[in-house]
């Protein structure tokens, strides 16, 4: 199979629908594509339901889009998705099913579909492959969204293969920045340790907790390289398959903590709470297919943290407010 570009899709006066433009993704992608000379359409929760057949399909016979990027999705950290398993797994599959098919219907001529590499079995050789897909058991504590994301992918894979259907799906690798979910208990490490350990350095406090054992291995890409990649691989991609979308770098849990907290500037010491789940042992996706197309991910992740704890700074601290704006889905 070639690596090299094969396609030359063209964006130019493309009607491309961003789904989920309130998501930190999605917004992420919208502001990517006003670089472009396309026409960008975005649909809130209150014109439609993503969850609600109906209402997708009819959005979409009068809206036409060329070009849809699915990133709208029920998301969350590893506690959210352990106690709302019934959510996670059907919001997903409704908002994908319900887009994807409405694409084909009204004769899309590119979707970009993004998952998530917790799409992959837990133990899946590292970094990770994309062919390691369906080859062992998933994650218990983000099965949920997992087994909803695998179905998407194969959604992808099936309206390609039977109706000839340009569908793409990435997987991005854990995503931060501005706009993401600062919540302490539903959100994704990274904002829940930033706004955890700026909180604790406001109240002058001496330790932080930071769930798990902190031994962990995490990969962490700016959601600014994800718009980039979403931008790129409409242009330059069209295969069956998942692709993955990293940075190809890792690090432990514990150094994430260490690195927000110089950061910050929290002179307190962590302490480790190890009755919360670890998840996955690691998780560093093999990025060589999208090396190989000619993309690499350029933002350092310190550089990242300390733009993302500026926005933080600027947007939600003091506040009491979890978001900047309504969770993604609309
Ligand atoms: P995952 O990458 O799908 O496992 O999702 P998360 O981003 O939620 O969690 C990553 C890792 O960070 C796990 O090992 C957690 O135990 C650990 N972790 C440490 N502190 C926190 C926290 O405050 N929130 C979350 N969500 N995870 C944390």
């Amino acid at each position: 199979m070639s690596e090299t570009p094969n396609t030359a899709f063209s964006l130019e006066g493309r009607k491309v629908w961003v789904a989920g433009h309130r998501g930190m993704v999605g917004g992420a992608i919208v502001c990517r594509l006003a670089q472009e000379p396309c026409e960008i359409v975005t649909a809130g929760r209150e014109t439609v339901d993503l969850a609600r057949q109906t209402e997708v399909e009819d959005w979409m016979e009068n809206a036409r889009p060329d070009v849809v990027v699915v990133a709208a999705a029920k998301v969350g950290g590893i506690g959210a998705n352990d106690s709302l398993p019934a959510e996670f797994l059907y919001d997903n599959l409704m908002i994908e099913a319900n887009i994807l098919h409405g694409a084909w219907r009204t004769g899309a001529a590119k979707v970009l579909f993004l998952g998530s590499t917790c799409i992959y079995p837990r133990l899946a050789p590292q970094p990770i492959p994309e062919d390691s897909l369906l080859t062992g058991p998933l994650e218990e504590t983000n099965q949920w969204y997992a087994v909803a994301k695998i179905a998407g992918v194969k959604l992808c894979d099936a309206y390609r293969r039977q109706y000839g259907a340009d569908f793409i799906s990435a997987m991005p690798t854990n995503l931060y920045g501005p706009f993401d979910n600062f919540s302490l208990e539903n959100g994704h490490v990274l904002p829940a340790l930033l706004r955890r350990i700026h909180e604790a350095k406001e109240a002058r406090a001496r330790s932080v907790t930071v769930w798990g054992t902190g031994k962990p291995l995490r990969e962490f890409m700016h959601v600014d390289d994800m718009a980039d990649a979403a931008v790129f691989l409409l242009r330059h991609y069209s295969r069956e398959g998942p692709i993955n979308v990293g940075t190809g770098r890792e690090i432990s849990i514990r150094e994430l903590a260490e690195t927000i907290a110089s950061v910050v500037g929290f002179e307190g010491t962590l302490d480790f709470d190890s009755s919360k789940p670890d998840g996955t042992p690691r998780k560093l996706t093999d990025v060589g297919r999208l090396s190989a197309l000619g993309w690499q991910a350029s933002t350092e992740l310190r550089g990242g943290l300390e733009q993302t704890y500026r926005w933080y700074l600027d947007n939600l601290a003091g506040t009491g407010l979890e978001r900047a704006r309504p969770a993604a889905g609309g």
